[in-house]
């Protein structure tokens, strides 16, 4: 593993430590949402002695969180594959060679029985990935009724659709939509190293129309792309001088997957990975900071001190629903260990609201008769069979996770 240069020596220490100190007096009193934020202030806090760091995110992770919950999602992968962007970290880009099987939207039906599975294990959210670069007409029709359903469950509910406007935005923030996932990936200045089918301001404008419908926005990027230490700083500007700032943040650690152009991108050192999570809760205080992808290739060592730097969500993954899946299981001891606990949703709905959610979900359905909305036959646009008789894996976007 390579580990990437960073300004610890002892000189760059006490002037970054010097700086960080004028922005951030350090008692949680003073904690307060900026939108203001300098890329070299933002470098100056990922410079701070690694000690420094942790203890001044923990001051502010406490003022508006329980230290020790966690809250917990799980993304299921609704329509996967041949997608017509190019971001380079992404198997399901259809740029690329992975391997990686195309699957048509999922029925209704299916995406429902595993928001109910999801709620089971444990989830308050359930988010919905689909490979787009924008959803049709005909799609948000189906994605629409998803959310209804999914939301009569008692779940809270997140897609992520690829761009939309402020119209689709709407209509899905009618249907219950709670938070749209769309992230910004990384720093204005490196985007485009990673995307040109898509501009930085398109990613912009989308997480504009989705705060104008009035849903959450959930929105982070990924670290380790062969990024500089300027590039995390950038992100975290981007994100944090929202206004509002995203209400969710998954920060992810890049996932090489190979066949995409970044398969054999230079590994970004653990500690670089935990600053920015650090960095991350200091400057968003009240987001919540998702440790995201990569986190099931991390040690136990690094997942706590990503919790110990701020983070305070996570996704079980849709492949992590069973209970005899190793890596929830090993996400249960991890928790009982660290005596963490899952995060309680503020609004646990009633039967009575949940009943009356269904019904109109119900209603809904026939009032538009939406085509094969509730019995949505995704095998009418399947791709062909494998061939080896195994169910094909369906892997979140990396967008999204
Ligand atoms: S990250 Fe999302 S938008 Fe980009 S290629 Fe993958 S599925 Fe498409």
């Amino acid at each position: 593993m390579t580990v990437e240069a960073s300004p610890v020596n002892t000189q760059a220490a006490n002037t970054a430590t010097a700086t960080a100190a004028s922005t951030f007096t350090g008692t949680a009193a003073d904690i307060q949402v900026r939108h203001d934020w300098g890329v070299a202030e933002i470098e100056a806090l990922l410079a701070l002695p690694f000690n420094d760091l942790l203890f001044r995110a923990q001051q502010v992770h406490r003022q508006y969180f329980d230290a020790n919950a966690v809250q917990i999602s799980t993304l299921l992968s609704i329509k996967t594959g041949a997608c017509p962007e190019d971001c380079k970290y992404c198997p399901q880009s259809g740029h690329y060679n992975t391997g990686l099987g195309k699957e048509k939207l999922m029925e209704i039906q299916k995406v429902v029985e595993q928001a109910q599975a999801a709620k089971e294990a444990g989830a308050s959210r359930f988010c919905m990935g689909a490979a787009w670069k924008s959803p049709r007409a005909r799609d948000l029709e189906v994605v629409t009724e998803m959310v209804r359903q999914v939301k009569s469950l008692g779940l809270e509910t997140c897609m992520t659709l690829g761009m939309v406007d402020t119209q689709q935005a709407k209509k899905l923030a009618d249907a219950g939509l709670d938070y749209y996932n769309h992230n910004l990936d990384t720093s204005p200045e490196y985007y485009g190293e990673i995307i040109t089918t898509r501009s930085y301001s398109e990613r912009l404008d989308t997480l504009a129309s989705v705060r104008e419908a009035g849903m959450k926005v959930c929105s982070g990027g990924i670290l380790g792309m062969g990024e500089t230490t300027t590039d995390r700083a950038g992100l975290l500007r981007q994100l944090a001088n929202l206004q509002p700032q995203p209400e969710s943040v998954p920060i992810n650690m890049l996932v090489k997957v190979a066949g995409t152009p970044l398969e054999n991108v230079e590994d970004l050192d653990p500690i670089e990975f935990i600053r920015a999570i650090a960095v991350a809760r200091i400057m968003m205080p009240k987001s919540h900071v998702r440790l995201s992808a990569g986190r099931e290739q991390m040690d136990d060592s690094t997942q706590a001190l990503a919790f110990l730097a701020g983070a305070n969500s996570i996704f079980y993954g849709e492949r992590l629903l069973t209970t005899g899946n190793p890596q929830a299981n090993r996400d249960r001891e991890l928790f009982s260990r660290l005596g963490l606990h899952p995060e309680k949703r503020d609004e646990v709905a009633s039967d009575e609201v949940r009943e009356a959610a269904l019904k109109a979900a119900m209603e809904e359905q026939a009032r538009t008769n939406v085509e094969g909305s509730l019995f949505y036959d995704a095998t009418q646009e399947a791709t062909p069979a494998t061939g080896n008789g195994h169910a094909r894996e369906r892997k979140p976007c990396g967008m999204v996770v």
